[in-house]
């Protein structure tokens, strides 16, 4: 088997490095996703096809400036990243290309994956709602628009608008439901809370723990990860809107770039990232769901139990981004 090498490059500066003519079997990415969640990824296609992947990892918004910036130089040929609001900005900025692929089309479904086919999810997160079992009965939640009712009143955390993940939630409830109403939930939503708004879903899950409030919205994989540390922490979840819209659900996914100089490897690895093989280290390292309906969760994540997602194609989270942060800013949801 041939030695294979990853680089990672460091820094924020524009990447200068010089691609030889017989570079075929490498592919670049460019990853807003952790080291530690890709790179075992990418060992394991290594191992697998004797492909090379070299790639950076950094924030979204300096790795889209950069592709911007560096245009049909960049040594990039993936840009992967988490959130379809994400996604759909790098595709509407022009860094991606289309991808003809029935591979990715039987392994995606269809509403996680972008019609124009330029990006595609590969791992699946639920943001549902999350509450204290010792002063919430399951009983008493059914849906997202239902956490603005007054009996909820001081009793609500929510993470900060500014978060993508937020300004997803609530484009895909206009998306569904129309904004008028969509902005009368949001402001009972701010009338019940109970305290200023987080900067992140841990805060909102200890706010809770710590009695502050007794139900908050939050990603799946960091519930998983607070009870991965505290299995007896009082705190569940609990699958809203399953007979109206079902469970918001968001991805992490990837894109080929416009300017790719290794496009039919880039693709291959992707088409790879899809695939029952390479699935389960896709999502299970974060605690996510696959996004390829043949392959089954990990076992912890499917104990959190079955529910229905809501099937809007995510590529709304983008196409409304605007308008649902201003709807937010409108609503005094800060
Ligand atoms: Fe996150």
């Amino acid at each position: 088997m041939k030695i294979w090498a990853i680089v990672q490059f460091a820094g924020m500066g524009l990447l200068t490095f010089s691609v030889p003519a017989s570079a075929a079997d490498e592919v670049v990415v460019y990853s807003a996703r952790n080291e530690q969640l890709i790179r075992p990824l990418f060992e394991a296609y290594t191992r697998e096809t004797g492909v090379k992947i070299r790639f950076i990892t950094d924030k979204e918004g300096p790795l889209l400036v950069r592709l911007k910036a560096e245009g049909s130089s960049t040594p990039a040929d993936m840009f992967i990243t988490v959130d379809a609001g994400n996604l759909w900005l790098a595709a509407k900025e022009g860094v991606l290309a289309k991808v003809d692929s029935p591979v990715l089309m039987q392994n995606i479904p269809a509403h996680l994956r972008d019609p124009g086919q330029q990006w595609f999810g590969l791992s699946v997160r639920a943001r549902t709602i999350v509450y204290h079992t010792g002063r919430v009965k399951p009983a008493e939640l059914s849906t997202y628009e239902a956490l603005g009712d007054p009996k909820w009143k001081g009793r609500l955390c929510l993470r900060t608008s500014k978060k993508v993940y937020n300004q997803s939630l609530v484009a895909m409830m206009i998306a569904r439901q129309g904004e008028t109403r969509t902005e009368e939930v949001v402001r009972r939503w701010v009338a019940n809370l109970a305290t200023d708004v987080f900067s992140s879903d841990d805060q909102v899950m200890e706010a809770i723990l710590a009695g502050q409030c007794d139900a908050g919205i939050v990603n799946t994989y960091y519930y998983g990860r607070l009870v991965k540390k505290q299995p007896r922490a009082a705190i569940a979840l609990f699958w809203p809107n399953q007979k109206t819209g079902g469970v918001h659900v968001n991805v992490s996914g990837a894109g080929i770039t416009m300017h790719a100089k290794h496009k039919v490897a880039a693709q291959k690895l992707l088409e790879w990232l899809s695939s029952p093989s390479a699935q389960n280290l896709f999502a299970d390292g974060n605690l996510e769901f696959p996004v390829n309906p043949t392959v089954a969760p990990a076992a912890s994540v499917a104990a959190w139990g079955k529910f229905r997602q809501d099937q809007t194609n995510l590529a709304e989270a983008g196409r409304r981004q605007v308008q649902a942060v201003k709807l937010m800013d409108r609503a005094g949801y800060r």
